[in-house]
């Protein structure tokens, strides 16, 4: 058991780096009411330009900068 401890070292490491980046803590969430759609709420992040529709008018809790390609 002992060779999975750095396993789970690495593994707390990174879900700490990804919690407490610059990226994710930078995010600012701008809403548009003019490009809602279908009831969704549209947001865009002005720190990485990544757009989103949300199904609650709530922002994305993280960053969604590398999952989504931005529109230009
Ligand atoms: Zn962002």
């Amino acid at each position: 058991m002992v060779i999975f401890a750095p396993i789970f070292i690495v593994l707390f490491l990174f879900v700490a780096w990804k919690m407490y980046s610059p990226s994710t803590r930078n995010c600012r969430w701008r809403l548009n009411r003019a490009l809602n759609k279908d009831g969704k709420t549209y947001q865009r992040c002005v720190t990485c330009g990544v757009e989103v529709m949300t199904e609650d008018g709530a922002p994305p809790k993280v960053c969604l900068a590398g999952q989504a390609e931005p529109q230009d």
